[in-house]
């Protein structure tokens, strides 16, 4: 982090400056221009805040070298995490794909739905048993009893399951009943959420808020872990653009952004970030040609009859041969 100094700053004003920085345990190098003065520190940086910098008077403005996150970061962390979960892995070339409902209904839907997709090769089972609807007269998802519905499609099937948390009220059971915690986009910025989610020590499906940008997502991802999960999916799953043509836009640069700039899997949400069945195939396709680590992929017996999302919801027999030219996408680009 580089301070920049106002003009005319007194000696007496940067001492305090010293002391505060290398109480921190940080190096402090002087440069002094013709007209302009600035303090740089050395040293790990990323549990700096801008404030920390700028309660000093004689800080005019300050500049990031390093990024303020640690665990998520790959400078810390070089190479790509793979992380082995219920079985199946993902990252570093290995690729997971989640599929299943929007939501759970029933038993017969899930269940049906879960069969399906572990024939034609998911390796983990979605579906929301909490719903986090824009309208508080919308179908909110069955809670425990979808969770316990979940728990049923597992047993039948083997598929570990991936669903979203909205409250910390329902901690323990999620601790017991689900495989990747998902918290969605809405949560992002839900810190205590994240915080306590991250003392689980779980693995965690993390999803881009609508509006935020890659570092804050990062950020998020540094809150669950700074509570002790090590195992932290980052999911893109379409951002807030002037574009309506589609639910969203799929920021498929955020794939090899986050890459650089993490160690963590990226996966992408072909579904909600395009809102259309007719364009999850091509959009999951080019997620795995830009080195994606995984997708989250609504799938559904019965679109038209859904609770919620039909709209992009593929059928079964269209996942499929998604799966097949997904090896052939994987294949190609080794
Ligand atoms: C979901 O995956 O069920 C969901 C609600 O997605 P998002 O949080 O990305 O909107
Ligand atoms: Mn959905």
């Amino acid at each position: 982090m580089i301070l920049i100094l106002k003009p005319g700053t007194e000696e007496s004003e940067i001492e305090p400056i010293r002391k505060a920085f290398e109480a921190r345990g940080l190096i402090i190098q002087e440069i002094k221009g013709e007209a302009t003065r600035m303090i740089g520190l050395a040293g790990d940086t990323s549990k700096l805040t801008e404030d920390d910098a700028m309660i000093f008077p004689c800080v005019d403005r300050i500049m990031r070298v390093s990024e303020p996150y640690k665990l998520a970061s790959r400078k810390f962390h070089p190479t790509d995490s793979v992380f082995e979960i219920a079985g199946r892995k993902i990252g570093g070339g290995e690729f997971a794909v989640i599929a299943g409902p929007c939501s759970v209904e029933s038993e017969e839907q899930v269940v049906s739905i879960a069969e399906l997709v572990k024939e034609s090769g998911a390796d983990f089972l979605r579906g929301g048993a909490f719903k986090p609807r824009t309208s508080p007269y919308a179908f909110k998802g069955l809670g425990l009893d979808g969770l316990e519905l979940l728990d049923l499609a597992r047993k039948k099937t083997g598929l570990p399951i991936v669903t979203e948390i909205m409250s910390p009220e329902y901690l323990d059971i999620f601790a017991e009943k689900v495989d990747i915690i998902q918290i969605g986009a809405r949560n992002m910025q839900n810190f205590t959420l994240l915080r306590q989610v991250g003392e689980l020590k779980k693995p965690v499906l993390l999803k881009r808020g609508m509006s935020s940008t890659i570092e804050e997502l990062l950020m998020s991802a540094e809150y669950v872990m700074s509570g002790g999960a090590t195992q932290v999916i980052l999911c893109e799953r379409g951002i807030r653009t002037f574009e309506t043509s589609t639910r969203n836009t799929l920021d498929l640069s955020a794939i090899p952004v986050l890459h650089t700039k993490s160690h963590l899997p990226v996966v992408i949400d072909p579904s909600h970030s395009t809102g259309y069945a007719h364009l999850v195939v091509p959009m999951s396709l080019a997620a795995a040609a830009c080195g994606a680590d995984g997708l989250e992929i609504e799938v559904h017996n019965n679109p038209e009859k859904a609770l919620c999302d039909g709209a992009q919801s593929i059928r079964p027999a269209v996942f499929d041969d998604l799966m097949k030219k997904l090896t052939k996408v994987r294949e190609a680009i080794k």
